[in-house]
């Protein structure tokens, strides 16, 4: 065992992540049905082959008819009009609307020919056969027009937009089926720990239950990548071996990325591929690692929950978003508000503090170690304390970044 000789620092390590994305990126896309194409980002322009209406159709419940003939219509002076037909969504009327008469019309039916407006129900009186007109209108009122939706040749949504349940909406209503999108990062998650037990197994003697595999599964698909989870992996350089070199595009491997004795996959990545960042000037995640093995983008995670998912969230969540085709921005609202209290920080290292927010004012949690994960979930954000700055006294108005 030994310490970490060099640190480097947060900049350092996005840095290398930045520089290195490019030659991982440009990931295939590929087709999915519209019923998996929530949240998915577009690869291509998605542009409309149709006019949406494609008819003429009513927007109101009323009477098709030629707006001329109201003309003057009002509750004292009713025009009598005859009603020749009915006309329905998806079932048209089949003849023509000449002059005197009115065909009974529903909202979404194609407007029949010879009409060329509609007149509310309630702006009628009405029976089976004939109406008076209580109000007069003008062409076009209350029709839906061809293309007044969506045109032909209308760029609907652009390459690299998130796709919102509206959108799968629109691209219905114009008969697209699928899209082209990117293909998410396949993003293999290697628990390892001889003391771990299976996710959500009760404690055991000195065992304990994984608390990262969940974690990190869910940020990969927070995130945009596709969660691989083969099992917690032995602590053993083969297994550890074989592991890393699954098919996969980005790698994270949780535990094991310090210098002690069981801490073999640094060594691991140093031999077959690149350890381009090995420990970190922050508190915690400090024993973090960054690489890359073939064409894998490798990051070494501390165990400790809270070094996990702050070093998952500093950086492998930001490449894993670059390469789902997301912005690698914090994926989280950041308000600013008054420190309760002082929050003190080493000049030389980045802090991840988690504060509780309440009444505009954030307060600093008092237990807040690498290992209590509870602290996590106790915080309802944290506040990010650079290397330069020895903490902010109370009072200070500072920027929490809040937890989904
Ligand atoms: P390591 O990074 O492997 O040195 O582990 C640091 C600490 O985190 C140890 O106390 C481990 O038992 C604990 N730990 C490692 N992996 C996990 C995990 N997946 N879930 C919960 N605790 C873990
Ligand atoms: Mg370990």
């Amino acid at each position: 065992m030994r310490g970490f000789a060099f640190r480097s620092t947060v900049e350092e390590a996005v840095a290398w992540i930045e520089a290195v994305l490019p030659s991982f990126e440009k990931l295939p896309t590929e087709v999915v049905d519209l019923s998996d194409a929530a949240a998915r980002v577009l690869a291509a322009d998605v542009v409309s082959g149709v006019d949406v209406p494609s008819f003429a159709r009513s927007m109101m419940d009323g009477y098709a008819l030629r707006a001329d003939e109201t003309q003057g219509a009002t509750p004292y002076n009713r025009l009598t009009l005859r009603v020749v037909g009915t006309c329905l969504p998806g079932t048209p009327f089949a003849g023509r609307v000449e002059t005197g008469e009115a065909v009974r019309i529903m909202t979404g039916a194609p407007l029949p020919d010879g009409a060329d407006a509609v007149l509310p129900v309630e702006n009628t009186d009405h029976d089976a056969e004939q109406i008076g007109a209580l109000d007069q209108v003008s062409v076009g009122k209350h029709v839906g027009q061809i293309g007044e939706d969506l045109r032909r040749g209308d760029v609907v949504r652009r390459a690299g937009a998130t796709l919102r349940p509206q959108d799968l909406g629109v691209f219905s209503s114009m008969g697209c089926g699928r899209v082209t999108v990117v293909r998410r990062p396949r993003v293999r998650i290697l628990i390892t720990g001889n003391e771990l037990l299976p996710a959500g197994t009760p404690p055991d003697g000195y065992r304990i239950a994984d608390a990262n595999g969940p974690m990190l599964t869910a940020l990969v698909e927070r995130d945009g990548g596709e969660p691989i989870m083969p099992g917690i992996v032995r602590d053993d350089l083969a297994a550890l071996r074989e592991a890393l070199l699954e098919p996969a595009d980005v790698v994270l491997v949780s535990g094991g990325s310090s210098v002690g004795q069981e801490d073999h996959v640094p060594r691991l990545l140093a031999e077959h591929g690149e350890l381009a960042i090995h420990g970190i000037a922050m508190r915690p995640s400090s024993p973090t690692g960054l690489g890359r093995i073939g064409d894998r983008l490798v990051c070494l995670l501390p165990g400790n929950p809270v070094s996990c998912l702050c070093a998952y969230d500093f950086f492998a969540g930001r490449a894993i978003r670059v390469l789902a085709g997301r912005s690698p921005d914090w994926p989280y609202r950041r308000v600013r508000v008054r420190l309760s209290r002082k929050l003190v920080s080493t000049v030389g290292r980045v802090d991840y503090a988690r504060v509780i927010v309440r009444d505009q004012e954030a307060e600093p949690l008092a237990i807040s170690g690498a290992s209590i994960l509870s602290s996590t979930t106790r915080a309802d954000g944290f506040v990010i304390i650079p290397a330069d700055s020895e903490g902010y006294p109370p009072g200070a108005d500072v920027d929490v970044l809040l937890y989904g």
